[in-house]
């Protein structure tokens, strides 16, 4: 059977057996990999992938990495499993590292996924205020273009309407503002660089019905967009004048993604609760976490039947996965992946900035550690989104010379048109330099 055989019978297979997440089943278009090292995928036919996305923005120490397959080894013969109902000693270690990570005041707790890490975030915030007498404050505000999960009260945070169509109603209780896009909406010191909104929307609403605020400190998956400076810091501080907590998603910005171990750490503020997942143990097994600013979890700590957190996951701080998160963290400070990232992503947006300035389809370029985003217009001046056929033509264009890039954005309802930029952190230095001539080449090859 020649490779290409082998492939085609695979995809007859995944086709009859697989349920693929978020678009209809191609065939042609399908990579069924076999097995990946450091940035690069192998598909069973023998072609190879630079994956420059990190499979969904979360293999962030590279692919293929010994130790990690052997500390979940290692950890699965020495204890398979417990609950954590009960304790074990990688959850408690996990637990102390990424407390020294944050600053040492949060107390963790630990899920699957990125939704469920949120999921547990909204349920302790209603929880929190419910357990201090405010029985009012129930609604959440997030912001339009940003991504929170797939499961409903997730979804209703989510500010992308295409991905609710269908699915609704959600969850009540979640309301969205504008984020602080400053290629599109000129945001500035007048409105607080568009915290205003914030301010607005919890005087409206009646401040006292207002539990917290969710947002990415750079929203990722609607089109990476870099706040100012200031608007994290305005934003926090908007919240403890109205009395909401803040909740800072950092499934993605966090581990490094934006140069800095976390992306708040970028904006100078200190949230209430920090949800990360993905690349906490950089996707070699499923795990998130909640942490919450220990002055919130003593508020669990009552003597009343119903003052703990009484939300149960089964596989949540599973031994395997926090021994996994555990070596990965090891590796990303031992090989220094944090300044590896803000160094590398700060010479590529450069030089893709410098190298694209003058094409016409090219609005902005930007991004924070190997977190990048190119905006693409049909023009400079109205900044309308380039044409869908054009974008794909250009990922496209990459795929066919074995590079894999994203599309995001979200600038008009379901419209993607910001190419995205998040490869590992441990990306080789040629590889870099083959990601940045090959998209600028794909985005000249549209004119
Ligand atoms: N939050 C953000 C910012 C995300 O990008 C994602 C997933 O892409 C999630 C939450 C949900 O994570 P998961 O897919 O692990 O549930």
């Amino acid at each position: 059977m020649t490779k290409a055989d082998v492939k085609n019978e695979m995809l007859e297979k995944d086709e009859k057996y697989v349920w693929h997440s978020m678009k209809p089943y191609k065939p042609d278009a399908t990579m069924v990999a076999k097995s990946a090292k450091g940035s690069w995928i192998t598909d069973v036919d023998g072609q190879r992938y630079l994956d420059a996305m990190s499979g969904l923005w979360c293999v962030n120490v590279g692919y293929g990495r010994e130790e990690l397959a052997e500390a979940a080894y290692q950890q699965m013969k020495d204890l398979s499993y417990m609950p954590l109902t009960q304790s074990h000693e990688a959850a408690i270690k996990l637990g102390e590292k990424i407390n020294q990570m944050l600053g040492d005041d949060y107390v963790v707790f630990f899920s699957n996924s990125g939704s469920e890490a949120n999921e547990a975030a909204f349920k302790m915030v209603r929880q929190y205020h419910q357990q201090k007498g405010d029985h009012y404050r129930t609604k959440f505000i997030s912001r339009y273009r940003a991504y929170h999960g797939s499961s409903t009260s997730a979804l209703a945070a989510t500010g992308q309407a295409q991905r609710k169509y269908k699915y609704e109603p959600l969850g009540p209780g979640f309301l969205h503002v504008a984020p602080p896009d400053e290629y599109r909406n000129n945001h500035s010191e007048a409105d607080r660089w568009g915290a205003e909104e914030i301010d607005q929307v919890m005087t409206w609403e009646y401040s006292e019905s207002i539990a917290g605020v969710i947002m990415e400190p750079i929203i990722t998956g609607g089109g990476v967009i870099v706040p100012p400076e200031q608007y994290m810091k305005e934003v926090k501080e908007i919240c403890e004048h109205h009395g909401a907590l803040m909740i800072v998603d950092e499934v993605i910005c966090g581990f490094g993604r934006t140069g800095k171990p976390f992306g708040y750490m970028n904006y100078g503020v200190k949230p209430d609760i920090i949800t990360m997942a993905k690349g906490i143990t950089s996707a070699y097994l499923p795990l998130s976490a909640t942490a919450v600013k220990r002055e919130i979890y003593e508020t669990f700590c009552g003597d009343d039947t119903y003052d703990f957190f009484r939300h149960i996951n089964t596989f949540g701080g599973h031994p395997a996965a926090c021994a996994v998160a555990l070596k990965n963290i090891e590796i990303m400070e031992k090989e220094n992946l944090f300044d590896r990232s803000r160094d590398l992503g700060e010479a590529l947006k450069n030089d893709l900035g410098n190298r694209l300035q003058g094409h016409d389809n090219v609005g902005d370029v930007r991004g924070k550690g190997l977190l990048i985003g190119i905006e693409m217009v049909e023009d400079k001046q109205t900044k309308e989104p380039l044409a869908a056929d054009q974008v794909n033509r250009i990922i496209g264009f990459c795929k066919d010379k074995g590079i894999i890039i994203g599309k995001n954005g979200m600038t008009v309802a379901g419209f993607n048109n910001v190419l995205t930029l998040a490869p590992p952190l441990s990306i080789e230095e040629e590889d870099i330099k083959l990601l940045l001539d090959t998209v600028v080449e794909a985005i000249h090859s549209i004119g």
